[in-house]
């Protein structure tokens, strides 16, 4: 059913056993909510534990407790509620999802959330779960400390590029400024993750070299990057941001980067007029109009055709979003 942020308030309140989860691949909008709300939670004497089916990428080690997450094992664990935080469908929280038996309270912003938890609050408005965590903490007049304040920063900022992409509204700034007053220090978090292990940046010219631009036509392009195992390995998995390589190419409307892991193929997709998460919905996957990915289950040149001739297809339905 679907709940308000003070009848998600109420449901944290009533439990006392709580699991918090969110989305392998973990983003920092993921981490970030996962982390305040951890804090809140457990400063209440409640019974919390946080679960996550991956490892926490180095970039968000600043981020205080991440130590304290755990991988889910194979034991089954009862708890009263278990949060799945910014994810649109329980697929998204790996081997959690079986780990864990309790009624489900699902806190996201995806406009492609399947609607699967007992209980939802779903706002694709917002920018970042991290926006819908700082609502309930402010509803049940929460104390934020820094650390809280640094990792709902972290998650908003993140998720609207720090500011920049067209999901930043006016709450989103305000929360910033009233986020950067309870001790959230943006130079600092920027510091953190714009700087990278020196193989990172040398693997540049390589991940460049696999740019493909494909002209649809009107000077409309898709622009894609292929990072094969051999990069990845170099990279350790350390490839945020890549992907505006080519987004931000002119002429280009959809930018696509592939993954390639041992049986399948991550896809990213960015775009700036047309709603990538239609694309990413057809291969089991979701996410924004302008940010989306999936997971194909292919070799890379089969997965790569199959998304490129999605892309196509949706670029040629003209312009979806404004
Ligand atoms: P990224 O390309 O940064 O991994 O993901 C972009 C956006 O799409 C994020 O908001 C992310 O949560 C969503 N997304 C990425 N991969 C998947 C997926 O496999 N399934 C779903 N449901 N969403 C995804
Ligand atoms: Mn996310
Ligand atoms: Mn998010």
């Amino acid at each position: 059913m679907e709940v308000s942020i003070a009848h998600s308030a109420e449901l944290l309140h009533r439990a006392n056993h709580i699991i918090l989860t969110a989305h392998i691949h973990p983003d920092g909008d993921a981490l970030g909510s996962l982390l305040a709300l951890n804090a809140y939670l457990s400063a209440q004497g409640k019974q919390v534990r946080m679960l996550l089916d991956d490892e926490v990428p180095r970039t968000f080690k600043f981020l205080a407790d991440w130590e304290k997450i755990e991988k889910p094992d194979s034991s089954e664990i009862e708890a009263d509620l278990l949060v799945v935080l910014d994810a649109s469908d329980l697929e998204r929280v790996g081997k959690v999802r079986n780990a864990v038996k309790a009624p489900i309270l699902n806190l996201d912003h995806h406009i492609s959330n399947l609607k699967f938890a007992d209980y939802w609050y779903v706002d694709s408005q917002a920018a970042a779960t991290g926006e819908i965590i700082f609502k309930i903490l402010n509803a049940v007049q929460a104390t934020v400390t820094a650390d809280m304040a640094t990792a709902l920063f972290t998650a908003i900022a993140t998720d609207c590029g720090f500011f920049r992409f067209a999901n930043t509204s006016t709450e989103t700034l305000r929360f910033a400024s009233e986020l950067v007053a309870l001790g959230a220090k943006p130079h600092i978090i920027s510091e953190y993750l714009d700087t990278k292990p020196l193989a990172v940046i040398a693997a540049l010219p390589k991940v460049l070299e696999t740019l493909e631009i494909v002209d649809c036509g009107q000077g409309r392009q898709i622009a894609a990057l292929t990072l094969r195992q051999e990069i990845l390995a170099d990279l350790r998995e350390d490839t945020e941001g890549f992907i505006n390589y080519p987004r931000n190419i002119e002429g280009v409307e959809i930018a696509v980067m592939f993954k390639e892991t041992d049986n399948s193929v991550r896809v990213s997709l960015r775009s700036k007029t047309v709603d990538v998460s239609k694309i990413a919905l057809g291969f089991g996957g979701g996410g924004h109009a302008r940010a989306a990915g999936c997971t194909v289950a292919e070799p890379l040149s089969k997965a790569k055709r199959l998304i490129m001739e999605a892309a196509k297809k949706q670029l040629a339905k003209g312009v979806s979003i404004k």
